[in-house]
C-alpha cells in the first residue's frame, strides 16, 4: 500500500514521551522510517519496537539535545545509516514556570537549553540534508515541524522564561520559513494549549498544583490531537505549506 511518507526518514526528538511520541507513531504510521530522539533510551526502544510490530521501522538514538555535539552526532548518524532526512519534528522540550522571584535560576536555564539552544543544534546539523532531499526526491519537498506553544503567541504572567523560548522558537521557525521557501523546504510551528502529558510533572509541586486547580474544569488535548496536527503538515503535497497552527482545548480561554 503506497503512504504518503513512503520512502522517506523523518527524525522527531522528545520521542520518549508525549507530544513527540505520538508524532512519530503517527509519521510511522504514514510510512516514514522514524528515528527517535530523547535522553531515555529504554523509552525509545520500546517505541521502536511497538513501532515495527506495527509494520512501521524506527531507529532509537539517544542523546541530551542541550549538548552541541550530541545533537549534531545523532543527526549525523542518521543520515549515515538511513540515507536521508526528509522530515525534523523538534517537539522536545521543558515548561518550569511559576513567580519570578522565587524561581531557582537553573529551571530558567533548563529551558533556554532544551527549548532554545537544543532545537537550535538540531535544526542547524539536520539543514543540509533536507535542502537535499528537497532538490532530489521525488516529493521535491522536506519538511521542519517546531512544537512551539500559546505561550509563543501569547504572553502570560508567571511564564516569562517559558514565553520567551517559545516566542523564539516562533519568530525562528517564520524566519527560517522566509529563508527556505524557495528551496521547497516548509517550516511550520504548531501552537498547543494544554496537553495531557509529562510536561507538567518537572514543575514545583505548588505550581503543579496551582496549574491543575486552574485548569481543573478544562478537557486537556491529547498528545495524538498535536500528531494529527503535525501529519496534516507533512503529508500535504508541495505547493501546500502550512506556516501555523494554534490548537487550544475547546473549553480552554
Ligand atoms: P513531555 O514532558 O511529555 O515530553 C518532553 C520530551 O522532551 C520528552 O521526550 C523528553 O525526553 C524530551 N527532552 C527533554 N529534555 C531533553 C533533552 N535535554 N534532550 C533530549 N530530549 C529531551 O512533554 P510534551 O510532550 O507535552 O512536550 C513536547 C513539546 O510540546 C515541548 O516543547 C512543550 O513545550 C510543548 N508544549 C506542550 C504543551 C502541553 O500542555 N503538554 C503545550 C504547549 C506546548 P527525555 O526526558 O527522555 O530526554
Amino acid at each position: 500500500m503506497s503512504t504518503p511518507l513512503m520512502s522517506t526518514v523523518a527524525l522527531v526528538t522528545g520521542a520518549s514521551s508525549g507530544i513527540g511520541q505520538a508524532t512519530a507513531r503517527r509519521l510511522a504510521a504514514q510510512g516514514a522510517t522514524v528515528v527517535l530522539v530523547a535522553r531515555r533510551q529504554d523509552r525509545i526502544d520500546v517505541l521502536a519496537k511497538e513501532i515495527a510490530e506495527e509494520g512501521g521501522r524506527a531507529v532509537a538514538l539517544a542523546a541530551d539535545l542541550t549538548e552541541a555535539e550530541a545533537a549534531t552526532r545523532i543527526v549525523a548518524t542518521a543520515v549515515g545509516r538511513l540515507g536521508r532526512l526528509d522530515t525534523l519534528v523538534n517537539a522536545a522540550g521543558m515548561m518550569l514556570t511559576g513567580d519570578s522571584l522565587r524561581a531557582p535560576l537553573d529551571e530558567w536555564q533548563r529551558m533556554v537549553d532544551i527549548n532554545v539552544n537544543g532545537l537550535l543544534y538540531v535544526t542547524k546539523a539536520a539543514l543540509p540534508h533536507l535542502v537535499d532531499a528537497a532538490a532530489a526526491s521525488p516529493r521535491q519537498v522536506a519538511d521542519v515541524v517546531n512544537i512551539s506553544s500559546i505561550a509563543g503567541r501569547f504572553v502570560i504572567p508567571n511564564a516569562a522564561v517559558y514565553n520567551a523560548t517559545k516566542f523564539g522558537v516562533t519568530a525562528a521557525t517564520e524566519a527560517w520559513r522566509q529563508e527556505f521557501s524557495r528551496r521547497n523546504v516548509r517550516f511550520a510551528v504548531v501552537e498547543p494549549g494544554l496537553v495531557e502529558t509529562e510536561l507538567q510533572s518537572h514543575q514545583q509541586e505548588a505550581v503543579r498544583e496551582g496549574m491543575a486547580a486552574r485548569f481543573a474544569d478544562v478537557e486537556q488535548l491529547h498528545a495524538d490531537d498535536i500528531a494529527e496536527a503535525v501529519a496534516y503538515v507533512v503529508t500535504g503535497p508541495r505547493r501546500r505549506a502550512v506556516a501555523e497552527i494554534v490548537i487550544r482545548p475547546t473549553d480552554q480561554v
